[in-house]
């Protein structure tokens, strides 16, 4: 009955989006990638976008990652573009290009996890399979009063239990999408109003009068403060990009030479280090412009960041700092930190990097 309600309840509520009512499996996987850690405003705009540029799976699959990852600039979490475009290269290889059309099937495709797997195949393929989210965590642990966090394996099974018995089986993609949209709009994380719910006479929470504990998580997260310095050198026109390697954030883009140190501080901090002193020895270049320390913070960590513009050097950089001319620096895909100061220094029109 609480599934049927939810349904009812869904389809006098739900929002227009550009994926509701598709059936193709690959849309339906690339919506759901980008909604995952992302706003639904935002994620409509990449949405599109993604799918002019790359309209079925084979284009995905042919595509260059760096394509993909220009693509994704400014989404973050940069991993799910590398797992997309990984997955779509073993669909079109190993299965022909054909879309699994199982649950248990789609998770054997590296990169689609339990939730992904469960709302394409309910989606797409009518299985009866729960897709489990942080709004679908939200409204069964208040649903059900289950106070086991949801980060542990007995919370994990209980959610799903529950999920599983609440499931209309005649619509499970209907369902799914009826739970998740209840908890992204009725269902809330904080200032619930759950007078105006249409569930809340069954609502265990609710009764118990727990609605704002739940649901509850036994790990808290430890946010780490690093402190960036990057270094924008022009030599000859031209500017040195790296690529960012594997194990750390933004795996795969591209940044201006770094150095990394523990502690806050400017140029006194920055002329101290090892990679300075290897990369200008114990000269100090002309340094045209220094930005103030610009704070962008991720799930897990704070980044403190300053821009060093540096003219007419050559420093001692290895074959990991590539060459790139100016006029080709908007190519590369890069964190959304870096895009946003180029456009700042841009519009100020004291760049030399524009192009
Ligand atoms: S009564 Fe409140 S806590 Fe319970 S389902 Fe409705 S909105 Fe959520």
């Amino acid at each position: 009955m609480i599934g049927e309600t939810l349904i009812y309840w869904y389809e006098r509520n739900k929002r227009d989006l550009p994926w509701r009512n598709i059936k193709n499996p690959y849309y339906i996987w690339v919506s759901e990638i980008i909604l995952q850690q992302t706003r639904v405003i935002q994620g409509i705009e990449y949405y599109r976008n993604f799918v002019e540029k790359f309209p079925d799976i084979f284009s995905l699959a042919q595509a260059d990652i760096d394509e993909v990852l220009k693509t994704w600039q400014g989404l973050g979490y940069y991993s799910r573009a590398r797992h997309m475009h990984a997955a779509a290269k073993h669909i079109v290889e190993k299965c022909s290009g054909n879309f699994p059309n199982t649950y248990s099937d789609l998770l054997k495709i590296k990169g689609i996890g339990d939730y992904t797997a469960a709302a394409v195949a309910s989606f797409a393929f009518g299985e009866a399979v729960p897709a489990i989210d942080g709004n679908v965590n939200r409204v069964i642990t208040r649903l059900y009063d289950i106070r086991e966090p949801v980060d542990t394996l007995k919370g994990k099974q209980q959610v799903r239990h529950w999920a599983e018995k609440t499931m209309v089986t005649s619509s499970p993609g209907t369902y799914n999408q009826a739970v998740m949209e209840f908890g992204a709009l009725q269902c809330v994380p904080r200032n619930v109003h759950c007078g105006e719910c249409i569930l809340r006479t069954s609502c265990r929470a609710y009764t118990a009068g727990v609605v704002d504990l739940l649901p509850l998580k036994s790990k808290t997260v430890q946010i780490k403060t690093r402190y960036l310095h990057y270094l924008i050198v022009r030599n000859n026109g031209d500017v040195f990009l790296q690529r960012r390697g594997e194990g750390d954030i933004w795996n795969g883009l591209y940044e201006f030479p770094l150095i990394e140190t523990e502690i806050s501080g400017g140029l006194e901090e920055l002329i101290t280090t090892r990679q300075w002193q290897q990369w200008f020895g114990k000269q100090i270049p002309h340094i045209s412009h220094i930005s103030g320390e610009i704070t962008h913070q991720l799930t897990h960590r704070t980044l403190k960041i300053r821009f060093y513009e540096i003219e007419n050097c050559r420093p001692a950089f290895s074959e990991q700092q590539i060459r790139v001319k100016k006029e080709h620096l908007r190519r590369y895909a890069v964190p959304k930190v870096i895009d946003n100061y180029l456009k700042k220094r841009m519009v100020s029109g004291s760049l030399w990097c524009e192009g």
